[in-house]
């Protein structure tokens, strides 16, 4: 089966139904199928073939969700772009990716006149005047909404999505039609409240990365009524998580810490809300509390990364309700394998660790990429028998829950010890005067290593290194206590709420040998 398959299907079976709301204009499943028909025709007209790229630069909006079906009739592969890249970066990218035809919203007018010089001449340019509209521009509106007669294989590429670039260049990660049909029956097994077509399903995090080019995917493959957002607007995304039957949500901790600190939050009405699903980053426990006790509804944690299609580990509903009933440590957990999926924690020589050993954790399921594009070395490195190797160190416990400790390339050591920064900052969130908060290795003369905590202060909050140092003493080992403080305005973080911590270490790291990386 192919993703476009479940499209048509639900083309056939309830035509009439909603299937996008886009500021304010709704699209049913058989305007929807007929437009994505439209846009692979147009595709095929300006000559794209099966396995080129066909990117676009856009804020979230209906020509993502549009392209990605398109580009499954043709056996063509989409690239969304992170619009928040300067146009350097993006260049980068769009050159990296082979792009034969880039599909540009109105809005990056001004970014598109810093890239064009930059982007090699064979590209085509299809710019999008309509942006909240399913008839974008004249070019299209005219072509045939017949599916076009095209052979796709199951293992044909789809999408090739960049990772975050959180701790070096973005990686274009490459993921098969079937990583993606995989993906959808994982999701309609382990969360089967996923698929509710009489509720709608909220989409705010950005397209171009996994967990909304993933979400936008699954969404229309289970036959459900995607509210999309333009980007993450919190006032709106509370009015629709109040006044719609939302069936599910996905958003990233820093999404929900935003959320949480709205005056007033506390008095809404989330009752017609069912699951917000969460990750991407870590949370703390004490947002994560906090959260389930504002929203009161069911809460899934997933972790998994871009090289996995996002799939890999989940934390359930009834683990969360465990968490509240005799086993609070679940909630330091990012879950257990979902269904079709395998985690190990794998020590230095490539041995199996026993549960409660820290080691790499590496996932395996029918939805590890087919490869890195362009980057032979490293899908060698991190791609072995179908096990991707996330770079993220942690450990499992006796009943398989596993618990994140950090990513590898942010271990601080310090005196000989290795100190794991995510483990410190969970620490220090829950200190009530403390809104945000990164911590960083920086070089020290006596240590090697040192922690430096940045920390964003609660409005009319106060913290000093001492009082942080106290604070610390019963909850962690000495040497794990940050005893540098700054205090920030705020943390930098890229789109996916991830903190930047090249950036943090950089003004340090800029004369010593560690790799800012
Ligand atoms: P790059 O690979 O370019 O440095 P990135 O790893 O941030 O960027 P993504 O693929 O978007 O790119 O993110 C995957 C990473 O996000 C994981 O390896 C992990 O470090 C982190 N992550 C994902 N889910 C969770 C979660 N539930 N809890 C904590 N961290 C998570
Ligand atoms: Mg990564």
């Amino acid at each position: 089966m192919l993703i476009h398959h479940y499209l048509e299907f639900y083309e056939r079976a309830i035509p009439d139904a909603p299937c996008y709301t886009f500021n304010n204009t709704t699209c049913n499943y058989r305007e929807f199928n007929e437009s994505t028909n439209q846009l692979a025709n147009g595709l095929l007209g300006l000559g794209v073939e099966k396995e080129q790229r066909v990117a676009i630069l856009a804020e979230n909006c209906l020509q993502h969700p549009l392209l990605f079906m398109a580009c499954s009739k043709i056996g063509a592969i989409s690239v969304p772009l992170n619009y928040r890249l300067a146009a350097e970066e993006l260049a980068y990218i769009i050159n990296d990716s082979d792009t034969k035809v880039l599909i540009v919203g109105d809005e990056m007018a001004g970014t598109l006149e810093a890239l064009r010089p930059l982007l090699s001449n064979d590209i085509t340019l299809i710019t999008s005047s309509l942006p909240d509209s399913l008839h974008w521009n004249s070019f299209l509106e005219s072509q045939a909404n017949a599916k076009p007669d095209i052979w796709v294989d199951r293992d044909a590429p789809l999408l090739q999505l960049y990772t975050s670039g959180t701790t070096g260049h973005p990686k274009g990660v490459i993921l098969t039609q079937f990583n993606i049909t995989q993906l959808t029956a994982m999701n309609v097994l382990a969360t089967p409240k996923r698929v509710d077509q009489q509720s709608a399903s909220i989409l705010c995090a950005p397209l171009f990365h996994i967990g909304g080019a993933g979400s936008a995917i699954l969404n229309t493959c289970a036959g459900q009524h995607t509210l999309l957002h333009q980007a993450f607007d919190p006032m709106k995304l509370l009015d629709d998580l109040e006044n719609y039957p939302v069936g599910n949500v996905f958003m990233v901790p820093a999404m929900i810490m935003f959320l949480l600190q709205i005056p007033g939050i506390e008095k809404r009405d989330f009752s017609k809300l069912d699951t917000i699903f969460y990750g991407a980053s870590p949370i703390s426990e004490t947002v994560l509390r906090q959260a389930m006790d504002v929203f009161k509804c069911e809460f899934i944690q997933l972790y998994g990364m871009t090289e996995t299609a996002g799939a890999g580990i989940l934390l359930s509903p009834s683990d969360h309700r465990r968490a509240l009933n005799g086993k609070p440590e679940i909630l330091g957990s990012c879950g257990r394998p979902t269904i079709g999926a395998e985690a190990k924690v794998v020590g230095e020589n490539g041995e199996t660790m026993p549960a409660g050993e820290i080691g790499e954790i590496w996932l395996r399921s029918d939805c590890s990429m087919l490869r890195y594009h362009n980057l032979p070395d490293a899908t060698a490195k991190d791609l072995t028998d179908g096990w991707v190797h996330t770079g993220d160190a942690g450990y499992m416990d006796e009943e398989g829950y596993l618990y994140l400790k950090d990513r590898i390339k942010d271990m601080v050591v310090s005196g000989g010890e290795n100190i794991y920064p995510v483990e410190v900052e969970k620490v220090l969130a829950r200190h009530g005067a403390v809104a945000d908060v990164a911590v960083i290795g920086v070089p020290d003369d006596k240590f090697g290593e040192a922690l430096l905590a940045f920390v964003v202060l609660k409005p009319d909050s106060s913290l000093t290194a001492e009082e942080m140092v106290e604070f610390c003493r019963d909850k962690i080992a000495g040497y794990k206590i940050p005893r540098k403080l700054e205090v920030v305005a705020e943390l930098p973080r890229n789109p996916s709420g991830k903190i930047l911590k090249k950036v943090l270490r950089e003004p340090y790291w800029k004369d010593a040998k560690r790799s800012i990386g």
